[in-house]
């Protein structure tokens, strides 16, 4: 019989009826070679385990099994209240007892697969687990010799995985099945697509080696190893497809941008600031790329207030007052003279994610450009603009949209500023040599080429963003991006005071916020949950909602102040429409979930209470509190936590210490996880390349690999030759690819 392929269908080998076959297809498995790649989310050390039969008094137990019967009552004499149950193991069943915990009979149920750890107590024979903590498991482990509950003779197997399921497919599916394939010889037949020397010289396992020890390690370095191969592989993978789409934008022409200095200079003095350092020091690193011969890809990373609009429009200015080539090659050639309507200047797109950023940004730019001889267009969903009017040289003026669209495809406008209405078919520029888009995580290159339309040169690109995320996560998801950090705050800014409202503590905030209020200021108030309040899974705290809060709120703690409420769930023109009341003052506090995290500038907002703080990253909680530090006034934000737990208090005082959010996303990610980071959801990583995360060196190293491995490509055409070259690392970058396209 012929080996088996990692090509082949899972179903030409093991029988698998149709409903578990429709399970596998939801974790995208069909192949040999995907059930291979479906890696065990973690491991239980079995030695650990206590079997429940063979549990004595005041032991240390842990134990898995399923939790039966589990209740609330009083206590006899005193009253308490009591959560029970039993946990069964198939070895035997043990009473558990949690006091003063009502809510855990709640919290859990009958059925539930658990890892209990607590003491054992009470008299011979009426032995109980007293307040264990429970740990919510999707299955027990994997039984590999089928007597782990048994208290059989310890072996050497101690280390079980424990794979992520679906309807019916069991963790000792997946594992049996997995050696079923070494069996059959799949191991044999499998090509590594990771060169030989890239392994050797980050000392990883081979493909075969790597698949051996993930799915079956004898010890516990063995899994971490083939983890740390696989997670290596994932990140290298997406690397290769940033260093292509690097290499596609340099291969194409682009614009040439004036970059003389003290023309520059000229347009900064006019400020009513000096530039920081760091402002200084991005515009000098942008205006570097534009003397480059092929287009530039950049991000700008800096905390909200730090100043990215002044450094996107000094750079705008340097290209708006560029002249195309052939503008400048007619001239030479003595072809014209050319009118500057015949030839009109380079062109700026600036795209915002909403309307009224939009707005804002091009009120900003109307500031910096103000007696400039230098046209600005508006372009939103809701209508059109341009700076300046005829009538008056430092107004704006409504247009029609025929108009301006008239406009920036002849070239008289060369600064457009826009929502997505940006990149419809309709809008066609002249000579478009730089796109500028803020908060757009998504923005790829092939919308960079649609806004580029028929020109056969790819326009500037700088994007820009609050958004605190650690260095590892933002070399990966912008791996084709050249990074650049604006990490100084402007001068005279007044810091913000954060304090951390614990249970009780309250009514000081609601004192403090309503002399704001009375002083003519503005508030946010955050609130986790839309809808009720229910009480939370985890940590069975009472969660705030925002319409019952913003409620409770108007018949307490501000009786007389006008409330606003704003949720992910309203249109985006309801949306808006409560923002400009809350920008016009007629709101003064805005009840509100996240959604308000993205820029919007209400200088007179000058508090925020964000409630649950708990619940929220601190870059999140950092990004949160980022909506009150654009005005003149003292800014505060109230951290209100009702977890009694020190750790929580702790991560919460890096808030009040951390000088800005990339710290905090960094320290996110080495306490929390990278779950909530922002981008994590975006970057397509599965569980184990989130792990990799964690690590800067392995993260570094697939980056180097994947830019060495394109540089040295030989071209099909205007791309890269991957697929000839490296076929297998080809298809699975492809695939890759794909996954992230399904979003
Ligand atoms: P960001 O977009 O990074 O959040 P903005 O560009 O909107 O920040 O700038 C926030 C505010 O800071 C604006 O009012 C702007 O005029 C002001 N500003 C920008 N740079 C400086 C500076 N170097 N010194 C003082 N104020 C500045
Ligand atoms: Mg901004």
């Amino acid at each position: 019989m012929l080996p088996m392929s990692p090509y082949d269908l899972l179903t030409t080998h093991f029988r698998i009826d149709t409903l578990h076959q429709k399970a596998l297809k939801r974790l995208g498995i069909t192949t040999v070679y995907d059930l291979l790649m479906h890696l065990p989310a973690r491991y239980e050390d079995v030695s650990d385990i206590q079997s429940v039969g063979g549990l004595q008094k005041d032991q240390e137990a842990i134990v898995f099994g399923q939790l039966s019967g589990l209740k609330t009552r009083k206590a006899w004499k005193s009253k308490r209240p009591i959560s029970e149950g039993y946990i069964e193991d198939g070895s035997a069943k043990i009473k558990v007892m949690w006091f003063n915990q009502p809510y855990m009979a709640k919290m859990y149920s009958d059925g539930m697969y658990v890892k209990l750890v607590g003491k054992v107590t009470g008299s011979e024979g009426k032995l109980y687990i007293a307040n264990p903590e429970v740990e919510k498991l999707d299955a027990l482990p994997v039984d590999r010799h089928d007597s782990i509950f048994k208290g059989s003779e310890i072996t050497d197997d101690t280390i079980y995985p424990v794979y992520r399921e679906t309807k019916g497919v069991t963790s000792k599916w997946f594992y049996h099945t997995a050696l079923k394939c070494f069996e059959k010889g799949v191991l044999d037949v499998l090509l590594d697509p990771i060169p030989e020397t890239i392994l050797q010289k980050y000392k990883l396992p081979n493909l075969k080696t790597a698949l051996v020890w993930i799915h079956s390690p004898k010890k516990a370095e063995h899994a971490e190893s083939a983890r740390k191969r696989f997670a290596f592989e994932e990140v290298f993978y997406i690397q290769v497809q940033k260093a292509l789409d690097r290499a596609a934008v340099s291969a194409a022409t682009t614009y040439q941008v004036n970059t003389d200095t003290k023309h520059l200079e000229a347009f900064t003095s006019r400020f009513p600031f000096a530039l920081t350092p760091a402002q200084t020091t991005a515009i000098a690193s942008i205006i570097e790329s534009f003397t480059q011969n092929h287009a530039m890809s950049r991000l700008l990373e800096g905390d909200v207030g730090s100043g990215k609009t002044a450094v996107a429009a000094t750079t705008a200015y340097a290209v708006a007052t560029s002249r195309p080539p052939e503008g400048r090659k007619s001239n030479e050639l003595g072809v014209g003279p050319l009118t500057d309507l015949e030839w009109g200047n380079l062109q700026v797109a600036y795209m915002a994610p909403t309307e009224i950023l939009a707005k804002q940004h091009f009120e900003s730019f109307i500031e910096y450009f103000k007696h400039l001889p230098i046209n600005i267009g508006l372009i939103t969903g809701s209508g059109c603009q341009k700076f300046p009017s005829k009538s008056n040289p430092n107004k704006p003026t409504p247009i029609s949209k025929a108009q301006l669209l008239k406009w920036v495809k002849n070239g008289e406008i060369p600064i457009l500023i826009g929502t997505h209405a940006l990149i419809y078919k309709s809008v066609e520029f002249k000579h478009l040599a730089y796109i500028i888009i803020d908060e757009q995580h998504r923005f790829g290159t092939n919308q960079r080429k649609a806004l580029a339309k028929k020109d056969a040169r790819i326009p500037h690109l700088l994007s820009m963003t609050a958004t605190p995320i650690p260095r590892t996560l933002a070399l990966t998801i912008y791996g084709d991006l050249d990074i650049t950090l604006l990490d100084q705050m402007p001068q005279g800014r007044k810091p913000i005071i954060t304090k951390i409202i614990g249970p009780g503590q309250a009514a000081s905030m609601y004192e403090h916020i309503r002399s704001e209020l009375e002083a003519g200021r503005q508030a946010y108030v955050i609130c986790p949950r839309i809808e009720e309040p229910d009480p939370d899974k985890q940590t069975a705290l009472i969660l705030k909602s925002v319409t019952a809060e913003a409620q409770r709120l108007g018949k307490t703690e501000f009786k007389n102040w006008r409330l606003g409420v704003l949720h992910g769930k309203m249109t985006p023109a309801e949306k808006d429409k409560v923002m400009a009341r809350f920008a016009a003052h007629e709101i003064d506090i805005l009840v509100a979930t996240s959604v308000v995290e993205v820029g919007v500038n209400v200088p007179n907002a000058t508090n925020i209470i964000i409630e649950g703080a708990e619940r929220f990253g601190l870059s999140q909680l950092h990004q949160l509190r980022g909506r009150v530090v654009r005005g003149t006034h003292q800014p505060y934000c109230f951290a209100v936590t009702d977890s009694k737990s020190e750790k929580t208090k702790e991560r919460l005082k890096a808030l009040v210490s951390a000088k800005n959010g990339f710290e905090l996303a960094e320290y996110d990610l080495t306490f929390r996880g990278s779950g909530e980071l922002y981008g994590a959801k975006q970057s397509g990583l599965s569980d184990l390349g989130m792990e990799a995360i964690k690590n800067l060196k392995l993260v570094e190293a697939a980056r180097n690999e994947a830019r060495d491995l394109v540089a040295h490509l030989p071209f099909n055409h205007t791309t890269p030759d991957l697929a000839r070259h490296f076929p297998l690392i080809a298809e699975r970058v492809a695939k890759i690819g794909e996954s992230l396209h399904m979003e």
